[in-house]
This record gives structure tokens, C-alpha cells and sequence, in this order.
């Protein structure tokens, strides 16, 4: 049974595009087919896997605006086995705008994904940091949410929004969607500050949030820069090994 999860936060910065990478990554080690939709313009799920934007014939902005276009023709491999990229350019940025007069604006994602996501184990939906159109998008076409937080002392602020977003989608057009996990990133052993924070999380999302916290990981920021996970730019890292934890976890959470 394939599951589209959306990791969502409409918050920038917060570890977002560093899960969807390096959680698929982690997940297609483990022997699993993973779809990233890149649903950032900024594109950095797409750049992080070494996708040369650039050379792109189609992108996931096709794949919802024309509609001789499917997702399926614009999906990439990747460097990891098992693990493709549906990958974005900055022309995304046009959809948030130009989506508003299509029928069915909210679930353009949704149809465009019925066809592939059969191939897949997991469809990990990268998402940009605002509650416009392309994250209603993303609500509507995905079975349930991974929310990253950062470990920082505004962790918290902003997420009743999403809460009440998640909400309102639930009761108008997608009736089972839920909170599959809450991940804390960039979590710093040295400070009192993050263990607060993850303290503070776990009062309010209660077993929603994952036991493996994301530390603060030099390797991870650099990886994108190279074009790898984390997994193939320096596999004995700390942030590879905690993303392989988090991947288990998710595997073992069904
Ligand atoms: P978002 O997609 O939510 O905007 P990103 O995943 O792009 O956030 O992360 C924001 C920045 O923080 C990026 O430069 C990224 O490389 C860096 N980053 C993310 N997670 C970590 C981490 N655990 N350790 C160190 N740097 C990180
Ligand atoms: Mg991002």
C-alpha cells in the first residue's frame, strides 16, 4: 500500500527539504520505492539530489498545468536505487497564482498522483514554506502529514495555523488525512534551549513525535551543495545515521 506523505511546515528553514531528501534516501537503503514531488519553486529537493534543473524538458509544473503532460513523464532517478525525483524549477511559482482558476484547483496534485503512486511505497511531498494553493494542494493529495521542527525557541509558533489548515481540508476533501509524525531538526545536545524545545514538543503532539531527533549535522548542510544525501556524500555522518533511524521508524510505523 503506497502512502503520500506531505512534509509540511509552513515555516521556512526548518529542515523540510533536508527530510524529504535524506528520509527518501534513507527509506530506498532500506529496499523501498520513494517518490520526492519537489512542491518548492526554490527546488531544493531537486538540486539536493543532483537533478540539473537546467536540462529539464518538463518539470511537476507541467505535470499539473498542461494537461498533455503526466507526472509520470517528468519523474527523474535518482543516485540512490529505488528513490526518483519529481523535480521543480522556479516556473512552479506561476501554479500558486495560475492554479486559482482551474476546476478543481485543490486537487490537481491528487489526479496528477493517482496514476504513479501505485509504483511506490512512499510519495514524500516536498512543500513550500507558506499555507497557499500548493500546500492546499498537498493537504488534499496526501494520506497524512510529517511535520519538521525546528529546535528553536519559536518551535512551536505558527503550527495552529497548519493545525486549523489540516482541519478545514479534512472536513471539506480529504476526510482521513492525520499527522503521521512530527520530526525535531537540528537539535543541539549542548544546549539546555533544544532539550526544551523537544520537551515542549512532546507535551504537545504527545507519541506523534518521532524518538529519533535530527541533530545539528554539518555533512547535511553540505550534502545539497555536492548533489547527494547525506547517505552518499558522507554515510558515517551523524545526520546520514539519524535520517536511517528516522527511515525505520517511519517503515516500522507502517
Ligand atoms: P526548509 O525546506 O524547511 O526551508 P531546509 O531543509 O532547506 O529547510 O533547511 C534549511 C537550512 O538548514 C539549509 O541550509 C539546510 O542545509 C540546513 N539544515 C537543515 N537541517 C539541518 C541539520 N540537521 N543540520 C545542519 N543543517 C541543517
Ligand atoms: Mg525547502
Amino acid at each position: 500500500m503506497s502512502q503520500v506523505i506531505a512534509i509540511i511546515n509552513q515555516k521556512g528553514g526548518v529542515g523540510k527539504s533536508t527530510t524529504a531528501i535524506n528520509l527518501a534516501a534513507a527509506l530506498g537503503d532500506l529496499g523501498r520505492h520513494v517518490l520526492v514531488v519537489d512542491f518548492d519553486p526554490q527546488g531544493n529537493a531537486t538540486s539536493g539530489f543532483g537533478v540539473n534543473k537546467d536540462a529539464l524538458e518538463a518539470d511537476v509544473y507541467d505535470a499539473l498545468m498542461d494537461e498533455d503532460t503526466t507526472l509520470e513523464s517528468v519523474i527523474v532517478a535518482s543516485c540512490v536505487d529505488g528513490v526518483d525525483v519529481a523535480p521543480a524549477t522556479i516556473q512552479l511559482a506561476g501554479a500558486e497564482i495560475e492554479l486559482v482558476s482551474v476546476m478543481a484547483r485543490e486537487s490537481v496534485l491528487r489526479y496528477a498522483l493517482e496514476p504513479v503512486r501505485g509504483e511506490y511505497d512512499y510519495v514524500l511531498v516536498d512543500c513550500p514554506p507558506s499555507l497557499g494553493l500548493l500546500t492546499v494542494n498537498a493537504l488534499v493529495a496526501a494520506d497524512s502529514l510529517l511535520i519538521p521542527i525546528q529546535c528553536e525557541f519559536y518551535a512551536l509558533e505558527g503550527l495552529s495555523k497548519l493545525l486549523e489548515s489540516m482541519r478545514l481540508v479534512r472536513g471539506r476533501l480529504n476526510p482521513s488525512l492525520d499527522v503521521f509524525g512530527v520530526v525535531m531538526t537540528m537539535y543541539d545536545a549542548r544546549t539546555i534551549l533544544s532539550r526544551d524545545v523537544v520537551g515542549n514538543v512532546r507535551d504537545y503532539f504527545g507519541d506523534k513525535v518521532f524518538q529519533t531527533v535530527i541533530p545539528r549535522n554539518v555533512k547535511l548542510s553540505e550534502a545539497p551543495s555536492h548533489g547527494l544525501p547525506a547517505n552518499r556524500y558522507a554515510p558515517a555522518s551523524k545526520g546520514a545515521q539519524a535520517y536511517e533511524a528516522l527511515a525505520r521508524e517511519v517503515v516500522a510505523h507502517g
